[in-house]
């Protein structure tokens, strides 16, 4: 398949992943309240994904206040209250991390090489977050991110707002991104086809095309089937 448009996320996929920045704050909210490390983990991850699905349209808050909101819920529920100007504070690594991370050595040169069609990236971040990093980033020609669709990946609409920037259809597009549940699955519920990059190299993937580098991009684009008209 040769794709008119390759839609990429940023964060994990791009750019290395926010692992370390996020065991950098809880750490930090750790140090505070003397709370389990791993308990804060989970608990600030399930919950910002159950903000980030509540978010869309008029009810649509940006990803800073969605993490703020979600470690101050989960510190309630412990019992313990830190104020929002502390907790920003306490957060700051994984802010830090979502306005200076660089690309990976092998996302680089696939974007300093890649000619064939224009590339978009389609990301779940704050506006001002993805310019810093986009700037780092050769060979972009869009973006849109979770707060230009005022909704969060896997929510098809934040693929069809790309669509509509694009002037494509979803049969004429690939989406590549290393998250299975926003990126895999966000992209084949808005009728597009997912290319799953993870970087171990492991996991079943079923009828997805993974790779494990954009090295192997170029390649795995080409053994995709073809889809509707071209
Ligand atoms: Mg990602």
């Amino acid at each position: 398949m040769r794709p008119s448009a390759l839609f990429v996320d940023c964060y994990g996929t791009l750019v290395a992943g926010d692992r370390p920045a996020i065991e950098a704050a809880v750490a930090n909210v750790v140090r505070r309240t003397g709370l389990d490390g791993q308990v804060l983990d989970r608990a600030w991850w399930q919950r910002f994904r159950q903000l980030c699905a509540a978010s869309s349209g008029d009810s649509f808050e940006t990803q800073r206040a969605l993490e703020l909101r979600a470690m101050a819920d989960v510190l309630r529920d412990l019992g313990v209250e830190v104020p929002p100007a502390e907790l920003t504070v306490l957060l700051e690594p994984l802010f830090r991390y979502w306005r200076t991370a660089r690309p990976l050595p092998d996302a680089l040169a696939f974007l300093r090489r890649w000619r064939l069609c224009p590339v978009v990236i389609v990301s779940n971040s704050d506006r001002l977050d993805l310019e810093q990093v986009l700037a780092g980033l050769p060979g972009v020609d869009a973006a849109v991110t979770s707060e230009d669709a005022r909704a969060y990946k896997p929510d098809p609409s934040v693929f069809r707002h790309a669509l509509a920037l694009t002037g494509l259809a979803p049969e004429r597009v690939v989406h590549v991104g290393d998250s299975w549940e926003s990126d895999v699955a966000g992209a084949l519920s808005a009728g597009i086809t997912p290319v799953w990059v993870s970087r171990e190299g492991v996991g079943p993937s079923g009828d997805v095309a993974r790779i494990a580098s954009f090295d192997e991009l170029p390649e795995c684009l080409a053994r995709l089937p073809v889809r509707g008209v071209s």
